[in-house]
């Protein structure tokens, strides 16, 4: 029996959500082996942090601690290994941002007009960022409140030990509202031009691309055979992608942008094969 790539993808992500919302519970049952929220995350002793609560941190004046470092190292590592399969495989907003853009753009009674060039998206990125560090060092914790990862993992902590107060669905109001936008609009508008995670994550990934040392190491990507003209004419792995990547690429597609979530490929096993993983 063949699984589907993108029904591993929805099990891995639902997963985690669950196992989130659940979580909080089970540490309050005296189950500690897994900790924390996205924020800042311990699995069995070993910490992951999201990068841009460093980034608030250090522009706010604040000392991290050795252990939140290493948490942050942990996540910078895995992007730089791996790509940013956090995104592709493991953030919650990530499954409902595709959910809702895809059914939104599914209902659209046209397909969008409109195309995005790939650098306002990392200019609109690099801004938000630039702009969260410059209020985070006046003392506002603005990037913190751009972690939707963050938010929704750390929401059900909140449930479980202050109830459903102001707090919880502060944390929520966000996302759901960015959510609603996705729906309308059809794209995933947050995690291509606000998510500073995702841009920090995507700086790692490209990282490993440029260390042309590195990027000799066995690590998985997108591969393009140039060759392949079984489409005609048409770009079916470009449309499949929800990030509005370009996969048909002689060196991969984007790393900063690319999520590794293989669904070019998959459109792709269906036509030409002309994308395969490279590994
Ligand atoms: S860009 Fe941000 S919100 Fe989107 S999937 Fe990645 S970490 Fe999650
Ligand atoms: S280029 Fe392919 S693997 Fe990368 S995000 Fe788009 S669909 Fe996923």
């Amino acid at each position: 029996m063949r699984i589907r790539l993108s029904f591993l993808r929805g099990l891995s992500r639902l997963g985690t959500a669950v196992a989130f919302c659940v979580l909080p519970w089970l540490n309050a049952a005296g189950m500690h082996g897994v900790s924390g929220s996205l924020f800042s995350l311990d699995v069995f002793g070993w910490p992951f942090g999201d990068p841009a609560a460093l980034v608030q941190t250090l522009a706010g004046g604040g000392r991290p601690g050795a252990h939140f470092l290493l948490g942050v190292g942990s996540s910078l590592a895995l992007a730089f290994l791996l790509g940013r399969v956090f995104c592709g495989w493991l953030c919650p907003y990530g499954l409902l941002s595709e959910a809702a853009a895809t059914l939104g753009g599914r209902l659209r009674a046209r397909p969008r007009a409109w195309k995005v060039p790939a650098r306002w998206e990392l200019a609109c990125r690099a801004v938000v960022l630039a702009a969260g560090t410059g209020l985070a060092a006046c003392g506002i914790p603005a990037l913190t409140r751009l972690s939707f990862p963050g938010s929704l993992s750390l929401a059900p902590q909140i449930a479980c030990y202050n109830g459903f107060d102001g707090v919880f669905f502060g944390l929520l109001a966000a996302p759901v509202t960015a959510l609603l936008l996705e729906f309308l609009t059809g794209e995933r508008l947050w995690c291509r031009f606000v998510c500073p995670q995702g841009l920090l994550l995507g700086c790692a990934a490209r990282l490993r691309s440029w260390c042309g040392r590195w990027s000799r190491l066995p690590l998985p990507t997108v591969r393009w055979e140039a060759s392949c003209c079984s489409c005609k004419g048409e770009t079916p792995c470009a449309a499949a992608c929800t990030l509005g990547v370009q996969p048909r690429r002689k060196d991969g597609p984007d790393a900063l942008r690319c999520s590794i979530c293989g669904e070019c490929v998959s459109v792709c096993a269906r036509k030409g094969r002309a994308l395969r993983w490279k590994v």
